[in-house]
């Protein structure tokens, strides 16, 4: 019986095909899944400044109206030291 045998390779493809598929959305998944973000490990702070974003425990602090501003560097400090003092004169 030929017809029995394509039959029973038909179905062991199609078989196959959805073991491939759920293998294949496995293995897709398991990357995704391990990705943490980057956040979790560093916690990042961004500079008003110039608006880079820094590690939090390597940033230049400075605390303004009860709010703790970080900075990359002290210029990014000194220019917003300076732009705060505009802003409050100015207005
Ligand atoms: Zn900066």
């Amino acid at each position: 019986m030929a017809l029995g045998w394509i039959v029973r390779f038909l179905v062991v493809m199609v078989l196959m095909r959805l073991a491939w598929k759920f293998l294949a959305g496995l293995a897709q998944g398991a990357p995704a899944r391990s990705q943490a973000p980057p956040t979790k490990a560093v916690s990042l702070v961004r500079d008003p400044a110039c608006g880079t974003y820094i590690d939090r425990s390597r940033a230049m602090k400075f605390g303004y109206k009860g709010e703790t501003h970080y900075f990359c560097s002290e210029d990014c400090r000194a220019n917003f030291k300076q732009g705060r003092r505009a802003a409050s004169g100015g207005a």
